[in-house]
């Protein structure tokens, strides 16, 4: 199909409900079509996509390779009910099982991320007979009931029902501390003993699961001080609780290990997964279940499902993704673009302008925090601003697209997620368009 961009436009506009807006105060750009790490309108504009979608394109858009897998598994099965054994099906979760840290040896498929949380801290609750979930407030984990009231940022204001039986907590972010910190050393000591304190103050014997980012990512790209997630564990190992490690956003590649827990050799009960483990070409998540917890259900039925468990045209998606990314280096590709380009390159900038408050990632998946004052750290925007009190913002993202970079902004920050195999060459044209358009951001700046 290739309509028009008029055509594109007036039935997005008159029949397209789109999520997280204000329906009447939208104006979506038609896409006419996308490449490794660019996308265009049907005006000719080309923009480097530092967005990789919504984090998921980890190998860029239309690779070769999956678009055939994808093809090849149309012709040959498009779908078949959960309950049968698929060969495609087999294949992705034993490539997602050999990846994943420990024993976390089988894999329930989902549509998915919220659904793969849902079911994490559904396996844990019939796991430990337990009803609450601990979850920290810088933090998003989907937007199914269960998931959004997971999730501490603000987009669970609209939804919290304050009876989903989840607790949260503050994890480590050095540079605002809620912790009055002043060394990462110090952060990670204050964040576990909070974190302690409330399992205690909650009641260790209620507790199913503490769910975590390991890098936290929508809502903010914090990296954890070393030994915070190791003693995260330790706590859930003390307590009986089990330790659920979302790796939606993080997983597969994007901060240059297969799961971000690997750069803490941290074994997780449950680890939830989805986006990049096909590079979001056809919907799939998951959850990747230990042992233990998998014995819990060797004898008794698991009281969930999904009729596009493990769909093939999505496994077969993951099977070539995942082959893909081992044969062509794309996690260690990842990891270098961080360690010599990105991280080298944002830092630079941030010497540059004034704006820029903080940088910092890992692999293809950083975060400018922007300030009006580097010293306050008072941020560029408020807290979950919106409207007028956002403009700074939306100046520096149009700023961004006029250049030809579609940027992630959230917050008062930048969120810099390109493909985890984007060239040097367009990481390098990124950082020039980001250089000029900070000179917007930087007009706010004071010091
Ligand atoms: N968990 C994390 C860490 C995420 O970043 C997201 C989405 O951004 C989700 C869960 C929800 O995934 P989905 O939008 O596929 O339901």
């Amino acid at each position: 199909m290739n309509a028009d961009v008029e055509t594109v436009r007036t039935a997005d506009r008159k029949h397209v409900f789109h999520s997280w807006s204000a329906q009447e105060l939208i104006d979506p750009l038609p896409v006419a079509g996308a490449e490794g790490s660019y996308f265009w309108d049907y005006e000719g504009n080309r923009y480097l996509d530092f967005t990789s979608a919504l984090v998921y394109t980890n190998i860029g858009y239309q690779h070769p390779k999956v678009v055939a897998a994808i093809q090849e598994q149309a012709a040959r099965m498009c779908t078949v009910a959960p309950g049968f054994a698929v060969d495609v099906r087999s294949e992705a979760a034993r490539l997602i099982a050999e990846r994943t840290p420990g024993d976390l040896d089988k894999v329930f498929f989902t549509n998915g991320g919220a659904e793969a949380v849902e079911n994490a801290a559904r396996m844990a609750r019939l796991h430990t007979g337990r009803p609450k979930v601990l979850s920290a407030y810088r933090s998003y984990h989907g937007a199914t009931t269960g998931a959004i009231n997971m999730t501490g940022d603000a987009r669970r204001f609209g939804n919290d029902s304050a009876t989903a039986g989840v607790v949260h907590f503050w994890g480590p972010y050095l540079y605002r501390s809620p912790f009055h910190a002043t060394t990462e050393a110090e952060e990670c000591e204050r964040a576990l003993r909070h974190l302690e304190d409330t399992v205690v103050f909650e009641g260790p014997r209620s507790i199913a699961a503490i769910l975590l980012e390991p890098v936290v990512g929508a809502a903010g790209v914090l990296v954890p001080p070393a030994g915070y997630l190791a003693g995260v564990r330790e706590i859930c190992d003390r307590h009986g609780i089990v330790f659920v490690l979302d790796e939606v956003m993080v997983g597969f590649g994007r901060t240059g290990k297969w799961f971000a827990a690997d750069h803490w050799d941290v074994t997780p009960d449950l680890l939830t997964f989805a986006k990049g483990v096909n590079s979001g070409y056809v919907p799939l998540g998951g959850v990747a279940v230990s042992a233990a917890i998998a014995d819990t259900f060797a004898r008794r039925p698991y009281p969930g499902g999904l009729t596009y468990s493990g769909h093939p045209l999505a496994c077969a998606a993951a099977v070539a993704t995942i082959n893909t990314m081992e044969e062509e280096g794309i996690v260690e590709q990842s990891a270098r673009t961080g360690a010599e380009l990105l991280g080298p390159g944002l830092r630079a900038l941030a010497e540059r302008h004034p704006s820029v408050g903080e940088v910092r990632g890992l692999g293809t998946f950083w975060a400018l925090e922007l300030v009006r004052n580097r010293e306050t750290r008072e941020p560029l925007v408020p807290y979950a601003a919106s409207g007028a009190d956002n403009a700074p913002m939306a100046a520096f993202a149009e700023a961004c697209k006029k250049g030809g970079l579609w940027p992630l902004t959230a917050g008062n920050r930048l969120h810099v997620a390109p493909p985890c195999n984007i060239g040097a060459a367009d990481v390098a044209q990124g950082l020039e368009i980001l250089d000029e358009a900070l000179s917007v951001a930087d007009a706010h700046a004071t010091a």
